[in-house]
């Protein structure tokens, strides 16, 4: 078949090596002027390295990812590290990331330390009922079983951090699988995720698909066009004119694929209408000197506090040897697409979000910087309600050849690139089954 796949993101990326494998010919549409979608990086002139625009990692338990890094020829890229994690608590900064570290926290009494123990132990290798965790709220769950103070103390900064004003709406399964499928050790590849996406890229180029870059797509159609003796089926639109497929796969937004496919049907686009999700603000920091000492991650901070989710020192991760001696630094949070940060210019997030480094070091000062970018995504983390399992639209839609794959379908795990290499072949494989009328 002739495939088209709208979005050149790793689940994009995934199902067109997938689906090249079993004999189609495939072409990625990609709006950006890379491939890579959330995961791809940017390098300054003077960096060997390219660094993610939104920070990255993987865990042990990412198999799907690793497999397919083998595949392609680039497991030499990748490797893994333990870097040190922190959690902000009271103007302070605790590791909580091992059950010793937990049992010294002194945030909580420490009846409440072994409590919240047990409970993270029960959800990481005790249970798999994640059917029954969906149909309780993840503040609910923690409240009963971890505890008020451990809920509030560690858990409600992170969900609301995370979810912002749909945080009592968040399912218990979505934090079940947070638990579950970290490990202590994070990997990260030589030269960054660009430089497996890259490889990726000219692996599918040397089998013959098509990626055209800056060409987004503008509608997605069923033909009615029809080339006598050859029937293609779908078209689609793009600046450089209109393309007939058999199939076509979407990759991005449900509320993309709405406006993009206008024959969908109501009751169908008004399914897609009700997902709801969340954009990311990120903004990266280049700095003259190390910010923390030597911390990677660090969460926990309050959103009447803060500015921001999470602030992450890239280069207590990877060396900074790798970008020319730069500290990176991203501070990042994530909020309804409308919210004023999406419009704010990069100056004026400077102002909201410099002041408060200080917190991470006192003797932090703006002249530190010596440049600055602003990422932002509207779509970039799906809101899981109860029972969300039965809300998730099937990867094929009702229109006959054409399938729909984003990280809204991922579930009960939390989006990330192992698990859109996961829904890449999972739609890759609906597709090849699928067989053009006539
Ligand atoms: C702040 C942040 C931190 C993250 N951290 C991690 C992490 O540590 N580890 C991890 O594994 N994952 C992480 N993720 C998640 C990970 O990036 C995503 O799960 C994954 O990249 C999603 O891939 P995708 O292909 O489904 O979607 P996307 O990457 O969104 O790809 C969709 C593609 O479609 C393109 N597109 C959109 N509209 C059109 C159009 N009309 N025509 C053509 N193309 C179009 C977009 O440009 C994009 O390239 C993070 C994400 C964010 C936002």
């Amino acid at each position: 078949m002739k495939i088209a796949i709208v979005g050149a993101g790793i689940a994009g990326l995934a199902a067109a090596w997938e689906l090249v494998q079993k004999g189609h010919t495939v072409t990625l549409y990609e709006a950006a002027d890379y491939a890579g979608g959330l995961a791809a990086g940017f390098r300054d002139s003077h960096w060997d390295w390219h660094l993610e625009r939104y920070y990255h990692h993987l865990f042990e338990t990412d198999t799907a990812i690793k497999q397919l890094v083998e595949q392609i020829g680039a497991g030499d890229k990748l490797f893994f590290t333990s870097p040190t994690t922190a959690h902000y608590w009271n103007g302070g900064l605790y590791g909580i990331d091992s059950p010793t570290r937990i049992l010294q926290f002194p945030g909580i009494p420490f009846a409440d330390r072994l409590r919240f123990g047990l409970a993270v132990g029960y959800l990481k290798y005790l249970t798999n009922d994640w059917p029954s965790l969906e149909r309780t709220t993840a503040v609910a769950w923690a409240q009963r079983w971890i505890g008020s103070p451990a809920y509030t103390t560690i858990l409600q900064p992170l969900l609301e951090g995370k979810f912002g004003p749909y945080t009592s709406e968040v399912n218990m399964a979505w934090l079940w699988a947070r638990f579950k499928a970290r490990s202590f050790k994070l990997g990260y590849f030589k030269g960054g995720f660009q430089a497996f996406i890259d490889a990726l890229v000219q692996t599918l180029q040397q089998r013959g698909v098509q990626l055209r870059l800056s060409s987004p797509v503008r509608g997605i159609a069923r033909a009615v066009y029809t080339d006598a003796g050859n029937q293609p089926t779908w078209m689609i639109q793009s600046a450089s004119g209109c393309d007939y497929y058999d199939a076509v796969i979407v990759t991005s937004s449900p509320h993309l694929l709405a406006k993009l496919v206008p024959q969908l049907p109501d009751a169908y686009t008004a399914r897609l209408r009700q997902l709801k999700s969340l954009g990311a603000v990120v903004l990266v920091l280049a700095l003259k000197r190390r910010l923390t000492n030597n911390l990677y991650w660090i969460q926990g901070m309050r959103k009447e506090e803060f500015p921001f989710l999470a602030l992450v020192e890239h280069t207590n991760f990877m060396p900074p040897e790798h970008y020319g001696g730069d500290h990176l630094v991203y501070c990042g949070d994530y909020l309804p697409p409308d919210h004023a940060y999406f419009q704010y210019s990069l100056d004026q997030l400077l102002d909201v979000f410099l002041p408060h480094l200080t917190t991470f070091n006192p003797d932090f000062t703006p002249a530190w910087v010596r440049t600055a970018w602003l990422n932002r995504a509207p779509y970039a983390q799906p809101v899981v309600g109860l029972n969300h399992s039965q809300f998730i639209p099937p990867l094929a839609t009702p229109l006959p050849g054409l399938f729909w794959a984003s990280m809204s379908q991922v579930y009960p795990w939390d989006r990330g690139t192992n698990f859109a290499v996961e829904l890449g072949q999972k739609v890759a494989t609906e597709a090849h089954r699928y067989a053009p009328a006539g």
